[in-house]
C-alpha cells in the first residue's frame, strides 16, 4: 500500500473563540481540547489518549485531555484544540476513498503552525481498515484508537513547535502508511525529542512569574 501524504497545512486567518490561556496550577504541559463532530467509540477515544501521551511524554512534555464542553471556566498553561470529523469508529466501515488525502490538516500563520488541528476519521479509519489482517479485527476499535492517537500526536508535534518540519523517522514522518499507524510501536524520534523539549524549556521560562 502507498504511503500517504500526512497532513495539510491551511493558510487561514483564525477567527475562533477559545479561552485565555493563562498561568494555571496544573500538572500539564499542554491542554487537548477535543472538538468531535461526529460518532466515536469510547475505546478508540482512550486509545487515542493513551497513545499520544505515551509518545509525546518521551519529551517530557505533559498533556491533559478535556472535552470542547467542558472548558467554559477552565484554566489552563497551554492549549490546542483538536478537531475531528467523520465518523471515529472501526463500524461502520466509512466510504472508500478514491483520491488519498491527508490524514490531518493544522493551520498556519505568519508562517507558523497555529494550535488547531482537524483530524479527518473517515480517512485515518479507511486506512488503517485497509491494514488490518487475521487477528486486527477483533480489536479494531482499539487499533483505531492508536492510529488517530499517532496522528494526533504527529499534528501535536507542528503545534508545540509551531513548525511543519519533518522528521526522516517515526511518528512525525511526512508520510506513513495504515500498516505504520497500527504497528506495535511508532515512537518520536531523537531529533524530536530535542525539539519538543527545547520548546517546552522556552515556555517555561516563559510563563514564570
Ligand atoms: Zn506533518
Amino acid at each position: 500500500m502507498r504511503p500517504v501524504c500526512f497532513c495539510a497545512c491551511l493558510l487561514a486567518s483564525i477567527a475562533l473563540s477559545m479561552p485565555a490561556a493563562q498561568p494555571a496550577p496544573s500538572a500539564s504541559d499542554v491542554t487537548v481540547i477535543l472538538d468531535i463532530k461526529g460518532p466515536y467509540s469510547q475505546t478508540a477515544l482512550k486509545e487515542m489518549q493513551r497513545e499520544a501521551t505515551q509518545i509525546i511524554q518521551t519529551s517530557g512534555v505533559r498533556l491533559d485531555w478535556t472535552r470542547k464542553e467542558d472548558v467554559s471556566h477552565a484554566v489552563f498553561n497551554d492549549l490546542v484544540v483538536m478537531s475531528f470529523k467523520g465518523s471515529c469508529t472501526f463500524d461502520p466501515a466509512p466510504p472508500l476513498y478514491d483520491e488519498l488525502g491527508p490524514y490531518a490538516v493544522t493551520r498556519t500563520a505568519n508562517g507558523e503552525v497555529q494550535p488547531f488541528g482537524e483530524v479527518d476519521c473517515d480517512r485515518v479509519v479507511s486506512s488503517v481498515r485497509g491494514a488490518m489482517f487475521g487477528g486486527d479485527f477483533a480489536h479494531g476499535e482499539m487499533l483505531i484508537g492508536r492510529a488517530l492517537g499517532r496522528v494526533v500526536a504527529h499534528e501535536l508535534v507542528h503545534m508545540l513547535t509551531k513548525s511543519g518540519i519533518h522528521a526522516h523517522e517515526g511518528v512525525q514522518r511526512a508520510s506513513l502508511s495504515g500498516k505504520q499507524l497500527i504497528a506495535q510501536s511508532l515512537p518520536l524520534s531523537a531529533m524530536d525529542v530535542d525539539r519538543l523539549a527545547a520548546e517546552r524549556r522556552t515556555a517555561r521560562t516563559a510563563n514564570r512569574p
